[in-house]
This record gives C-alpha cells, structure tokens and sequence, in this order.
C-alpha cells in the first residue's frame, strides 16, 4: 500500500472503510501492506491475531486494541483505495489473485481467531468479526446470471409483431420466453426492469432492433 500519501482519514469512518481497512489488517486486503499494529504489542500481553502481534482492529470511531486500550485515530488516506486483491502474510505477498479455496481458507481461519476473542469480549472484535462474515458471504454469493433479450420486428414466424426471446448467456440458446406486441414502443413498455439496452451490432440479421441485457436473480 502507498504510503506516500500524508493525508489522513480521520473518523467517523463509514463501514465500507472499516471493511476495507480490516481485511487488510488480516491479509485479506487488495494490496500488500504492513497492518497498523498496536504500540503496546512489545508488553507480553498481547496475540497473534489477524497474522502479527497486536494487529489493531478498525471500527467506525477508528483503531483499537483488542488486548489493551490503545486506541488511534487516524488511517493513512490510501489505505482506504481499492486495488488488485492478493493475500498478504508477514513475509509478503503470499499469493496474487488467490483463487476463491485460498481466500476462504485465510479467511477461516482468522474468523475462527476473532470469534476466540469476541468470546473474551476483546475491544474490537465483534466489528472484525462482522467483516469477516460480510466478506465470506460476498465470497460465497453466487456469481450475477444474465439472460439477453434480442428484439425483432416482424420477423418470419411472428410477421405482423415486435417480439422479445430471451436467450439464456450460459448456454447461448433462446430459450422459451417471449414478449409479444404490435409496436417497438408498446414491447418496450414490457421490457423488465433494470434492463441494459444495447443497440443492434453490425452484421446483425436485419430484422433484429435491439437487445437488452438483464441480470437474472441466482
Ligand atoms: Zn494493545
């Protein structure tokens, strides 16, 4: 993570920061990067947890220590910034664009640590803990499905209509699904919601108008 960046985030800080700031704490980051740790972490009290000694845990009104009441209040702006993921460890980076078994494996296993914590009512664990659930279960959603409905005027099996047939993305097959009406104004009020439409495309069959990508709920 750039560290040449002198401006400071300084909280409240919203969740989406909190979620990004602690998978980076944890490894779980987009980009290699020391995590903040705690200033007390030299005095034997403190754990392992989340992959170094004493690593602080962000929430809403900033850092904390989950083993003593150290607290900070400040981030470095860039480490909110988005960027490619990889897995960071203590010796660097461990693995670049880790497939899904190696993040969920990481993420476990530090999950299964802050749990441990939240157990003992640590400060800060319970927001960890939070992060890492949101992240597996973003982890485990299944991945969007589209479907693309191609328009055609008055094609030769429905020649006085505009129709709509969806065809299924995965397959690359038309499926049975079709909107039927007597004008391109009127199919396009039945058009689902959301849709994205996308013009006719060169070399198209001519009877085709338009399309209209739309994401299928899983
Ligand atoms: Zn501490």
């Amino acid at each position: 993570m750039m560290r040449n960046d002198l401006s400071l985030l300084t909280p409240p800080w919203d969740a989406g920061l909190v979620q990004r700031l602690n998978l980076a704490q944890v490894g779980l980051g987009d980009w290699p990067a020391h995590p903040y740790t705690c200033a007390n972490r030299g005095d034997g009290r403190h754990g392992d947890e989340g992959g170094d000694r004493g690593v602080l845990i962000a929430t809403e009104q900033g850092w904390v220590c989950p083993h003593c009441t150290y607290a900070q209040a400040w981030a470095h702006a860039a480490s909110g910034e988005i960027y490619p993921t990889a897995i960071v460890g203590q010796s660097g980076i461990e693995f670049f664009r880790p497939p899904q078994s190696v993040l969920l494996a990481r993420l476990d296993g530090m999950l299964a640590a802050y749990r441990d914590l939240q157990a003992r009512h640590a400060t800060g664990a319970e927001v960890m803990v939070q992060v890492l659930e949101a992240r597996r279960a973003q982890l485990l959603a299944p991945p969007a499905v589209f479907s693309l409905w191609v328009i055609y005027d008055r094609p030769s099996d429905f020649p006085t209509e505009v129709v709509a047939r969806r065809f299924d993305l995965k397959t690359e097959q038309p499926t049975q699904d079709l909107l039927r009406a007597p004008t391109l104004v009127a199919l396009r009020a039945q058009q689902p919601a959301d849709a994205t439409v996308l013009p006719r495309q060169k070399g198209d069959d001519p009877v085709i108008v338009e399309s209209w990508l739309v994401e299928t709920p899983p």
